[in-house]
């Protein structure tokens, strides 16, 4: 199908994007388009402009800041954050999921800040910006906010940012010596989307036992949510695959699952356990 007509403008400033947003309440931004354009064809978005900020350089690329956290521009694609080599070091999760979503076309051209942007239920980033405590950053015409991934993912395809606002970056870590992390999805076999995807950040005393722990789903449920019987079995417990087969078990306690004609919310809450337990021993596998 073809999308409803549309204008179409080129920024080279976020400045020049929130001035458009405002002056055009149906306009949309515009980054990779590998979430947008499908939307539009299927005619479930009709903007009257497109407000492309593909070509903004200050909101691409991957820094690591003096204080150890990483920060990740907006338009940064997946297959660069999975290429990266800060990342595989300091949020490995983070480089997990960027390497499986879709195909190469898809890594190549989308982008964190569309991704997160859209808040597919079934995206894989989702869940790791809950398990790791990122914290994302808007601009608008008020200025620049910082919104924690635990209140960014308020519903199926809705977030806290606003309508006239323009994610620019994402600020996850720094993690303690100690402390590992992971991301395992069951990835739908037509579209490679998460029917169910598990990020894990463990912290250990380096001794083996866990001293905290922040686990996420995404896929499974209308948002991505902790896993908190999880997160608390873990905390204080020594691990072993015991301790991590018991508490990836409680991963479904309390989840609504969701339910189409590929899984069922009971294969869903299934798939949840058996991720967080993979999840979990990857963790281990890295901090030991
Ligand atoms: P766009 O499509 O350009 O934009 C998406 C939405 O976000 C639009 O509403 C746009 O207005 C808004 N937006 C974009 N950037 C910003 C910004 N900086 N600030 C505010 N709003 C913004 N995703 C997964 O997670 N896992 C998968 O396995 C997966 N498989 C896929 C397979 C296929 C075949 C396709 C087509 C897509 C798949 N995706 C998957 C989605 C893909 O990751 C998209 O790239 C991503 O969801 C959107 O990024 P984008 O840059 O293309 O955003």
């Amino acid at each position: 199908m073809f999308p409803s007509p549309f204008e179409y403008q080129r920024v080279n400033s976020v400045g020049e994007a929130v001035a458009l947003l405002a002056q055009n309440p149906n306009a949309k931004l515009i980054a990779g388009g590998h979430s947008l354009l499908p939307s539009m064809k299927l005619r479930l978005s009709a903007p009257s402009l497109l407000i492309d900020i593909s070509r903004i350089q200050d909101l691409s690329g991957i820094r690591s800041m003096d204080d150890g956290a990483t920060m990740i521009g907006a338009l940064t694609t997946h297959a660069a954050i999975a290429s990266s080599e800060a990342v595989m070091r300091d949020l490995p999760v983070l480089a997990d999921a960027a390497a499986v979503i879709g195909d190469m076309q898809v890594r190549n051209r989308g982008t964190i800040g569309g991704s997160l942007s859209h808040a597919d239920p079934a995206a894989d980033y989702p869940a790791v910006m809950l398990a790791l405590g990122a914290w994302i950053r808007a601009e608008g015409p008020g200025g620049a906010r910082v919104i924690s991934a635990d209140d960014f993912f308020t519903d199926l395809f809705t977030t806290a940012l606003k309508s006239n606002e323009v994610l620019v970056g994402v600020k996850a870590g720094p993690f303690p010596a100690h402390s590992a992390c992971a991301y395992m999805k069951h990835p739908h076999p037509a579209s490679g989307f998460a029917v169910a995807g598990v990020a894990a950040v463990i912290w250990t005393d380096g001794m083996g036992t866990c001293t905290k722990a922040s686990v996420a789903v995404t896929g499974a449920t209308a948002k991505a949510q902790h896993l908190r019987a999880t997160e608390a079995a873990l905390a204080g417990a020594k691990l072993n695959e015991g301790s991590i087969r018991a508490a990836a078990e409680m991963a479904k306690d309390g989840l609504n699952c969701l339910s189409d004609h590929y899984a069922s919310a009971d294969y869903r809450a299934h798939l949840t356990t058996v991720l967080a337990r993979k999840a979990l021993m990857k963790s281990v596998e890295r901090v030991m």
